[in-house]
């Protein structure tokens, strides 16, 4: 059986090899050295001001959201996304106001996102699709100019550099999710990173329930993550650079095998500036039938891509919101995520290029 993703471990020597560290301190939890290891090193590699590690890229999201000091209003965020960035919209007491997506990028149209602003428009909560950038400058200006601040839901986004900095570093707050699922994994987790050190105190008291010992100076969560999770993140930090480049020869080899077919893929070497993370292989195809005529094709020889992502998040019922935009339902009702993850077979990307072909 193949899947559309493949969790990357480590080798469990060098895994173990951390862990023992937490096991010799008899310390496994609440910032730990090993979590505090790891948030040195992402913040060294990511070139950010503040990171922080927490619990997972949902409740990072959320934390993000809480911290802009609001009790309600509006944020204006993409249809185009997992259903966790919407929710924690939602989750925090906000209204989500979806506006469409740019077709090319499938990432938040930044035209309609300043005709979407009002008086009660709180944040620009925006994703990075499949780890290819946002349009950073223009929503930067936009945020600007109404004062707005931009965050964006980065938890594709890891390893991806744009116009000479980490794509995480952009916007007032950027998020990642280090799930397993992810391209970067510590098995659960994520992070917060943020430009200005009050805004990190905030987050980080929000992270351990608002207080530091006794002094108790905000409400809070728990939003931490444990040395074992974070030795798992350690553990696989120095394989990034050759895990990329195995995804980008594997991008090729897709590429090159599907050159025939009506299938729009992303295009990252059109893109100036853009040096991508290749996390995800998404196949548009030309309808929504033919898309579910290759998906049948595929499971019946028990591969399983997968509709990333499906339905497009203004349809579903939570939010009370009618909102329309036909791009995201369109390019929802057409993607197909395709197995893509390090140690795939170049033999299943001619198999899954060959069964596509055959169906179409
Ligand atoms: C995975 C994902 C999340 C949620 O991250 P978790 O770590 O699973 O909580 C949020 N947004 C997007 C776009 C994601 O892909």
């Amino acid at each position: 059986m193949i899947n559309v993703s493949k969790t990357y471990l480590p080798p469990q020597d060098r895994y173990l090899a951390i862990l023992n560290r937490a096991w010799q301190k008899g310390w496994i939890t609440n910032n730990g050295e090993l979590v505090q290891e790891l948030e040195a090193s992402l913040q060294q590699m990511l070139q950010v001001p503040h990171l922080l590690y927490g619990s997972n890229g949902t409740v990072v999201l959320q934390m993000a959201l809480k911290s802009l000091g609001h009790a309600g209003g509006d944020i204006i965020t993409t249809p185009y996304s997992y259903v966790a960035t919407s929710h924690s919209v939602q989750w925090e007491g906000f209204h989500p106001v979806f506006v469409d997506i740019d077709p090319n990028t499938f990432c938040i149209n930044p035209a309609l996102v300043e005709a979407a602003i009002t008086p009660r428009t709180r944040a620009i909560l925006a994703t990075h699709v499949y780890g290819m950038p946002c349009d950073t400058d223009v929503l930067a200006a936009i945020g600007l100019r109404y004062g707005v601040p931009v965050i964006y839901d980065g938890a594709h986004a890891f390893g991806t550099i744009w116009k000479g900095k980490n794509l995480l570093a952009y916007g007032d707050m950027s998020t990642c999710s280090f799930h397993a699922t992810k391209i970067f994994h510590t098995v659960e987790g994520g992070c917060i990173i943020c430009q200005q050190p009050q805004q990190h105190a905030l987050l980080e008291g929000y992270r351990q329930f608002g207080h530091k010992g006794d002094y108790h100076y905000s409400i809070g969560i728990n939003g931490k993550n444990s040395e074992l999770h974070a030795a798992m993140g350690l553990a696989i930090l120095p394989d990034m650079p050759a895990l990329i480049e195995e995804r980008r020869q594997l991008f090729a080899k897709y590429e090159a095998a599907l050159s025939a077919l009506p299938l729009q893929l992303l295009r990252p070497g059109a893109v100036e500036g853009l040096v991508w993370n290749y996390a995800y292989f998404p196949a548009l195809f030309p309808t929504e039938a033919a898309m579910r005529q290759a998906k049948a094709a595929l499971e019946a020889a028990h591969i399983f891509p997968r509709r990333y992502f499906y339905p497009a998040l203004h349809n579903l019922p939570f939010y009370g919101t009618t909102a329309s935009c036909p791009v995201a339902d369109s390019v929802a009702a057409r993607m197909l995520c395709l197995p893509f993850y390090n140690g795939l077979d170049a033999a299943v990307v001619e198999q899954v290029a060959a069964i596509i072909k055959a169906a179409l």
